[in-house]
């Protein structure tokens, strides 16, 4: 069974070319009913190259996401406006590094436009996106406690719906450096994110893109999917961070299987940042 895909890319994205009605068929083939097109907009590069100073560091490094942003909110407005009576489309943002401008971030969680945001962080201040890193060079450990600690401060922050993919380092390290890392070493301090995101009527994602990736598993995996379903947390979005049509869905019933072994039995989507339950 999929109940949703709360988490998925169009063009609109640096790092997708698919177009939204492809990605919306795809997920109507599949009978996927709760959809989200959450599109990436990177806090720390909202504005344009010369509001910061600052020279592209690689290829990749686009500015001006503001400009992506009115795109993005206004595809969403159309396809909610089309979307008949088989789906619910959901209206959402990935918000990458919030902890780069909280003001900004704050500002454009409540525009009206939106339903949904993910909170991600996929880089720290003066470092690359995880993916670019080299972990034969870096220090893994102070690296990972800096991203926690950094996603500590968005959880008390709270001005988003979900958290997303938590453990998003692990994808590069263990997954593909194939380093492996004892997350025991942080479990305090994701269990203080834990308690702030539940504190604040918060959830996280269960983000299934690791299982079609070489780290194999879902971010969090069980052991932390656990630990907040023991800490008190129900509110639980699943998405598989489909960038391409073919990914839509993909690994959300694997993820549906292993959140109910956790002790879940409902799934969370957002309308107007408004929690609506799903049993699974
Ligand atoms: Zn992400
Ligand atoms: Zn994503």
């Amino acid at each position: 069974m999929i109940p949703m895909d709360c988490h998925t890319h169009t063009d609109i994205s640096p790092d997708s070319d698919a177009p939204v009605r492809e990605m919306l068929q795809s997920a109507r083939n599949q009978g996927i009913s709760v959809y989200a097109v959450t599109d990436h907009i990177e806090l720390c590069r909202y504005y344009s190259q010369c509001f910061y100073g600052a020279y592209p560091r690689n290829e990749e490094d686009f500015f001006n996401y503001a400009e992506r942003w009115e795109r993005a909110m206004t595809q969403n407005q159309v396809m909610k406006s089309m979307i008949n009576h088989d789906m619910i489309f959901v209206s959402g943002i990935e918000l990458g590094e919030p902890d780069a401008d909280f003001p900004l971030a704050e500002s454009l969680f409540k525009d009206v436009r939106l339903d949904f945001v993910i909170a991600s962080l996929h880089e720290l201040p003066d470092k690359l996106d995880f993916y670019f890193l080299d972990y034969e060079k870096e220090d893994i450990d102070s690296l990972l406690e800096t991203y926690f600690s950094e996603l500590l401060k968005i959880a008390e922050w709270g001005y988003f719906d979900v958290l997303g993919h938590i453990t998003y380092p692990l994808r590069y390290i263990e997954g593909d450096a194939g380093i492996p890392v004892n997350i025991e070493k942080y479990r305090d301090c994701i269990a203080e994110i834990f308690r702030a995101v539940i504190h604040n009527g918060k959830g996280i994602e269960l983000n299934t893109s690791g299982y079609r990736q070489s780290y194999g598993k879902p971010f969090p995996d069980e052991s932390l999917l656990k630990l907040y379903r023991d800490l008190g947390g129900e509110i639980l979005s699943f998405g598989s961070d489909a960038h391409k049509p073919e990914d839509v869905g993909g690994g959300i019933a694997q993820g549906v299987q292993l959140a109910k072994m956790c002790g879940f039995s409902k799934a969370c989507y957002f309308l107007n940042h408004v929690p609506h339950f799903i049993e699974i």
